[in-house]
């Protein structure tokens, strides 16, 4: 056998035990994943398909609900979904048209994971715009979970994607204002924010999530944040719900934020209840100077219910679900100044 052939059989093989350990775990006996319960929630489920996405998204849910309609599965909307916004010049947190770090360098990161737990992410990504497709295209033509940097780009390339430059004439102008000061602060909500996480459940009740970023605006070169890491940016568990992050993604990594609330969901939590439990575990850290910064989560559960919330107002989710396409405020944690 060929090594690589090889390695990719032995990979394959790692992640079947990897799966197989997940539905057993999810077969425990305080789960309700997998019960008799459960199966008959999902084949009752009203509402489907349904779509959700971080922040003022409708472009982008639209295209991921045309997707659903037309018969389309969860993991095709997503992808499809993040690329509006991946290929919107105007938003300056995705994509093309992303701000860049503070040598003036667009660098983007994205992850995809689908209803079987498989996933794929890049981080560090230069010159292609549709950094979630690129990610798709590791978990589905790759034995790897995750490409970074020149590797990721390479590969992007023999696959077809084109590269360009990504530093728009207003986000190097916005750069160049920067660099006068040069201070670096994450800014709590950055008006008309488009850093995209996506999570949708087609008409089978089946998840899928993606999540693509340019990543903080000005960051240190080489700077990775939680959006492409499996588990902190992006969470999904068919069996139990799938939850997304946005925001400072250094303190969702500290709580591997996406993991966390599925977990709690496994453990009976509503979506609404995980999200907020989740960030009152970053907001009651010692010392916590989260009055400094903005997390939020959205989730979604196997029954078709949805969570969103944040450390700070100004957060919201995009929700389509039977016909409407709707931005809806977050309730916040942090109420007084
Ligand atoms: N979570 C992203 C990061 O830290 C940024 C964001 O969502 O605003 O890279």
């Amino acid at each position: 056998m060929k090594r690589r052939k090889f390695i990719k059989n032995a990979s394959l093989t790692g992640v079947g035990l990897a799966v197989g350990a997940t539905i057993t775990s999810c077969e425990d006996k305080n789960s309700k994943a997998g019960t008799k319960e459960n199966k008959e929630a999902i084949a009752n489920l009203q509402g489907l398909p349904l779509v959700i996405a971080t922040w003022h998204v409708k472009e982008a849910t639209a295209k991921a609900m045309e997707v659903l309609q037309s018969g389309g599965n969860a993991l095709d909307a997503v992808e499809q979904g993040c690329r509006v916004e991946e290929a919107n010049e105007k938003g300056q947190s995705v994509g093309k048209g992303g701000l860049p770090d503070r040598d003036g360098n667009v660098t983007l990161d994205a992850c995809i994971m689908d209803k079987n737990g498989n996933c794929g992410s890049v981080v560090y990504l230069q010159n292609i715009t549709h950094a979630v497709s690129v990610a798709r295209k590791v978990m589905e033509d790759t034995p790897h979970v995750m490409l970074a940097g020149e590797g990721a780009k390479q590969f992007a390339i023999s696959k077809g994607f084109q590269p360009e430059n990504l530093l728009t004439e207003a986000s190097k102008k916005a750069w160049e204002k920067w660099k006068v000061e040069a201070k670096y602060k994450p800014i709590i909500n950055i008006e008309n924010h488009d850093t995209i996480g996506m999570l949708a459940m087609d008409k089978n009740g089946d998840i899928s999530g993606a999540c693509t970023t340019s990543g903080l605006a000005y960051k240190m070169g080489g700077r990775v944040g939680d959006s492409p890491i499996i588990g902190s940016g992006l969470f999904v568990d068919n069996e139990v719900g799938a939850c997304v992050a946005t925001g400072l993604g250094e303190e969702v990594v500290k709580t591997v934020g996406s993991f966390l609330v599925v977990e709690l969901m496994r453990q009976g939590k509503s979506p609404q209840e995980a999200c907020e439990e989740a960030i009152n575990r970053i907001v009651s850290k010692p010392n916590s100077n989260y009055k400094d910064f903005q997390v939020g989560y959205i989730a979604i559960n196997k029954k078709g219910e949805t969570g969103h919330y944040s450390i700070h107002e100004g957060f919201s989710m995009t929700k389509f679900q039977d016909g409407n396409n709707e931005q809806l405020m977050s309730d916040f944690y942090h109420k007084s100044s």
